[in-house]
């Protein structure tokens, strides 16, 4: 959700080392990064690439992040939409953009598209949404299964898309040739939580008593993205209270706060 509007094309300076845990994950776009870096090694032995995967799991676990990571360790442009952005738009706009959007990739391939939400656009057509007009919607989920047949896997560009809700997407998206491999982005275990704040503390000041595993246990059911708040709120509650150094402490009323509202969300929700 947090992918910017539509960027076009430019790199990113994403890394895998900026992505923490998902080894399983990652592993398994490493065959992309290969492919984008050397197509022609691949398209002259004839062999076939998959157009699209479809990266799944919970929101804030890190699916933007690993897409523009692909693109970085690639070195090739990420372009991105959200499906959020189709919310609400004129007739015919949906269309036209998606049309764009694989114009201009198809001129810059090797490169990376990357649909955020993808189930804003991509629910099951004839179902009910309160998401935009549902015509709009289909027409802007019939370009973009037509873009996807119309470019060859030769082409170079590969489409990444990220979606909470896998089992709401039309099955026309799933099919062989688009999006026919799932890729699953999990919350992260006491041991991926330890490595997303060891990225997490590299550009904060902490004091000794910091401790990595410590924060791992304070923090069940936290997402990287919980986490990533909860080290950017205790600098700067490190810093409201005059400390040289963020300390344990700061991290504590850190995790409370993000807890706090964690429960506000949900009973938002509920
Ligand atoms: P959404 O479904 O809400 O779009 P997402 O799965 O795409 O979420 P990201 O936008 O990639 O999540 O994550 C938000 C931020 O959280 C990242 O920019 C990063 O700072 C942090 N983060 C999430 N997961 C990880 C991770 N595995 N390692 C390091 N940082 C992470």
């Amino acid at each position: 959700s947090r992918a910017q509007v539509f960027e076009k094309g430019k790199s990113t300076n994403v890394t895998f080392a900026d992505v923490a845990g998902l080894d399983e994950a990652k592993e398994e776009v490493q065959e992309i990064v290969e492919f984008l870096k050397n197509p022609k090694k691949y398209t002259d032995l004839g062999a076939k690439i998959p157009k699209g995967a479809l990266l799944v799991g919970p929101p804030g676990t890190g699916k933007t992040l690993l897409a523009k990571a692909v693109a970085g360790e690639a070195k090739v442009p990420f372009f991105s939409l959200s499906g959020s952005d189709f919310v609400e738009m004129f007739v015919g706009v949906g269309a036209s953009r998606v049309r764009d959007l694989f114009k201009q990739a198809k001129e810059k391939a090797p490169c990376i598209i990357f649909i955020d939400e993808i189930d804003a656009i991509g629910r099951a057509r004839g179902k009910n949404v309160n998401v935009g007009s549902n015509d709009e919607r289909e027409n802007t989920l019939n370009q973009l299964l037509t873009e996807m047949d119309g470019f060859g896997t030769n082409s170079g560009v590969i489409l990444l898309a990220a979606t909470n809700r896998a089992d709401v997407l039309d099955r026309a998206l799933l099919r062989a040739g688009r999006f026919d491999r799932q890729i699953y982005v999990d919350m992260p275990d006491l041991n991926e939580r330890k490595s997303i704040f060891k990225v997490h503390l590299r550009p904060i000041k902490v004091s000794e008593e910091v401790d990595v595993n410590f924060l791992a246990k304070q923090t069940p059911g936290f997402s990287g993205a919980d986490i990533a708040n909860v080290c950017n709120e205790a600098a700067l509650i490190g810093a409201r209270r005059n400390k040289k150094l963020v300390d344990k402490q700061d991290f504590l009323d850190a995790v409370d706060r993000i807890i706090g509202g964690l429960e506000k969300k949900n009973k938002i929700i509920t």
